[in-house]
């Protein structure tokens, strides 16, 4: 008598709750319609959060910070330990300093202020004219790699995997969905697949998605431009010392450093370009931060949008945390049907462990999330 969700959205978010679920007995579809990771999740910075870029809200940055210390203990393949730097460019930046060390200690975050000298003997790129310096508890991940892991766990409790396989329609009979409808892009094929439970997973796509059904999602698809140099200019993650702000953050990966990024609003996700002077934005600020990036050269751009989530009204029933939000659609005359949208890479265990609660209450599961405290398959297994 096994119940059988259909997971839509092979991203990181869909990932892990095909995961938790599976792991908690249910039987898993997850139907992905380009390669894994092909939506935002494969293209994101790679900074597994520290917590001290959301430090303005308190609970957020806690959360990232307990997630990013449960990522790399269920995962320690993952992550690279490199840590992370906050620097203070200008009086501004320095003005923000207090503010910024007061709230990183109420949300717990261990961080440590560096004297000018030892920043620069850490990362000699930095600016040489750094006003303040705070070493923080970031990492950086290969995205690609953290999604495979989460697939290859899924798999091991019996999930079913099934990238290029998109969600085109939905049979709804007395109120809930009795079946996915279904197009399979390696042989051009569509077919019904029945369900007990429907999760859309489609971050900045769940409002299209949800669409099919007659439904809606306040999702707002938030894109951000990042820019890949051709050459690694540091180790540890470089962040301006300030509010969350354009091109404010250098990331280093194998071979590159990625300055990141912008944020914009649009309707469609599917239909997002990539500005130019977004792209000299991002070189300009990366320079104040490290001005060795005027001397090099640009490697790729790239660009994916972020699953904000817009304005949730509290008498429709959805539950909302600060960071995501999963959305009932039972009160909106679809009884077995919920999206997720929101968060971050960082926090998708989380996520998912919250969307697989509220799931497995209402197919009768039992089981706890054990997803905290079980290692994670390495990436590698999901091809085995
Ligand atoms: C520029 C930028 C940089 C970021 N950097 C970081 C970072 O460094 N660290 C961090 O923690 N977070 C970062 N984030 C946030 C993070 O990347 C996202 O929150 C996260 O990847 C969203 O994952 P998701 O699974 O919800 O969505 P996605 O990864 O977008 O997954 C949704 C999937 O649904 C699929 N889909 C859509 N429609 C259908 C359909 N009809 N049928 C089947 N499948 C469908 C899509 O193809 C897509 O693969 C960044 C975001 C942006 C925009």
């Amino acid at each position: 008598m096994t119940k059988h969700v259909v997971v839509i959205g092979g991203g990181v978010t869909g990932a892990a709750i095909a995961y938790d679920l599976a792991q908690r007995g249910a039987r898993v579809t997850l139907l992905e319609r380009g390669s894994i990771g092909s939506g935002t999740s494969g293209r994101t910075h790679g900074l597994l959060h520290s917590g001290c870029r959301y430090v303005k809200d308190v609970d957020v940055a806690r959360e990232c910070y307990l997630e990013n210390v449960t990522l790399r203990r269920i995962a320690p393949f993952l992550f690279e330990k490199n840590g992370g730097l906050f620097v203070a460019i200008d009086e501004s930046d320095l003005k923000y300093k207090d503010f910024f060390l007061k709230k990183c200690e109420e949300a717990g975050i261990p961080v440590k202020e560096l004297d000018r000298n030892e920043a620069l003997r850490l990362e000699p790129n930095l600016n040489p004219e750094l006003k303040a310096a705070v070493l923080v508890p970031d990492g950086t991940f290969d995205p690609l790699k953290v999604l495979l892991s989460f697939l290859a766990s899924a798999k091991l409790h019996g999930a079913d995997i099934r990238p290029f396989s998109e969600v085109v329609g939905f049979r709804i009979e007395s109120g809930a969905i009795k079946a996915v409808r279904v197009l399979d892009k390696t042989s051009e094929r569509e077919y019904e697949l029945e369900a007990d439970y429907v999760v859309n997973a489609t971050g900045a796509w769940a409002n299209k998605v949800a669409r099919l059904a007659g439904l809606s999602v306040p999702v707002k698809p938030s894109p951000g431009v990042m820019v890949a140099l051709n050459a690694r200019i540091g180790h540890r993650v470089f962040n301006r010392l300030n509010k969350p702000g354009d091109g404010d953050i250098i990331i280093h990966q194998r071979g590159t450093s990625v300055i990141g990024t912008t944020s914009w609003v649009v309707e469609d996700p599917d239909t997002v370009t990539i500005p130019r002077e977004h792209v000299e934005l991002m070189l300009k600020r990366g320079t104040e931060l490290a001005p060795i990036v005027a001397k090099l050269k640009v490697k790729a751009t790239f660009v994916s949008s972020r699953p904000l989530v817009g304005a949730v009204q509290a008498s429709t029933g959805r539950e909302v945390s600060r960071s995501f939000a999963i959305i009932d659609h039972a009160r909106e005359g679809v009884e077995n049907f919920a999206s997720i949208i929101g968060g971050k890479f960082t926090t998708a265990r989380l996520m998912a462990e919250k969307m697989a609660d509220f799931v497995a209450e209402r197919i009768g599961i039992t089981q706890p999330c054990r997803t905290a405290d079980t290692p994670l398959a390495p990436y590698w297994s999901y091809f085995t």
